[in-house]
Formats: structure tokens, sequence, C-alpha cells
């Protein structure tokens, strides 16, 4: 079998600010991979439905959805967030959950996990079309960053409160098509 020769930069720049290596490829794919196997042995015969969060989970998900070995469907969402009112704040609405939810098992696909407001919002619109069941599989967890209590089942890694990019993540559009996930760096 042919072996994946890119190199590991050690450190990127992008735009003024830079990143180091944090999590290699390998280190992702493991977490991934266990991933894969729970959902898999918690959702057989069950037909899941995986609601996949755009932009950033568009490299998770793929790498995620290969060790899912059981039937099971895929959609896309998008979350925009705008700033209502002065008094409502920023507000997260919603774009393209266009399947039928009801009675599904549904299972979100998010990159990171951060504040927590997000994937707040996008719980309370699956919630509302009365799922069987959700859970959220999010491969990045920043607890400390949370502002309220969320409870998800499937967490790749836990990482400290700073900015990461790479492997689907952006920083300012730039940086999704790194292999490997990098840390903003403190000089
Ligand atoms: P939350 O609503 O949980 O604060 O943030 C969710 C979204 O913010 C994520 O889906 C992601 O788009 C963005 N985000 C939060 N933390 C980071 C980070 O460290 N790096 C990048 N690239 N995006 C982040």
């Amino acid at each position: 079998m042919e072996t994946n020769t890119c190199s590991v930069e050690s450190s990127v720049t992008i735009h003024d600010k830079s990143f180091r290596l944090f999590l290699s490829e390998d280190e992702l794919q493991q977490s991934i991979a266990r991933l894969g196997q729970q959902l898999t042995d918690d959702y057989r015969d069950r037909n899941p439905i995986f609601v996949v969060v755009l932009n950033g989970a568009f490299i998770f998900a793929a790498d995620l959805l290969k060790c899912v070995e059981t039937p099971c469907e895929v959609t896309f969402v998008k979350v925009a967030s705008y700033q209502a009112t002065q008094s409502t704040g920023e507000v997260e609405e919603i774009l393209g959950l266009e399947e039928d939810l009801h009675n599904r098992h549904v299972v979100i696909v998010e990159d990171i996990v951060d504040t927590g407001l997000t994937m707040s919002a996008l719980l309370d619109s699956v919630r509302e079309m009365r799922p069987a069941s959700v859970e959220v599989a999010t491969l990045l967890l920043k607890p400390k960053a949370l502002k309220r209590p969320l409870s998800i089942r499937y967490v790749g890694n836990e990482i400290e409160n700073r900015f990461v990019v790479g492997f689907g993540l952006d920083y300012d559009g730039l940086g999704r098509n790194l292999r490997h996930l990098y840390q903003l760096s403190t000089q």
C-alpha cells in the first residue's frame, strides 16, 4: 500500500499569527477510530442520521463516518451567527435543516465545542423536531470555555482554551486544508 509522504510542519504562519503543531493527524485519527467504534456499537441497527455542521466539521465527518460500520444517513447544516438586537445579542440561525428528524436517532457532528452556544442552539432546533434521541459527537471540546452545561457523549479530544486551526478548522478562512491540528503560539 502507498504511504502518504506529506511532511509534518512543526509550525505554520497564517496572516500575522504563528501556530505550532498541537495534535498530529495520527493522534486525531486514533480518537476518530475510537469514536467510530463507540458509535457503531451504540447505533447498530438503529439507522442513525448524522447531522454534520459545516464548514469546520467536513474533514472530521468524512473520517468519522468511514469508521461507522452500521447503516446510517448523513445530512449537512450551517450555522450563521448574527447580532439581532442589543438585548438578545448574538443569535445563531440554523440553515439547511430540511430532513424530517421526527422519531430519528440523531447524532450532531461538530468540529469544536467552545462556549457551547452554537451547539445549544442546534440542539434546541433538533429537539423541536422531536427526534427519538439526539447526541453530539465533537472532535474537540474546550471544557474551560463552556458557558452553559452541555452533555456531550462523544468527545475526540478535550483541549485547553486556546485557538486551534487545521484539520477542517480555519483562521479567517485559511488553514482548513492543514493535515494536522495547530495551536496559536503564545509569543
Ligand atoms: P461555540 O459556539 O461553541 O463558542 O463555538 C463554535 C464555533 O466557533 C465552532 O464551530 C468553530 O467554528 C468556532 N471555534 C471555536 N473555537 C475555535 C478554535 O479554537 N478554532 C477555530 N478555528 N474555530 C473555533
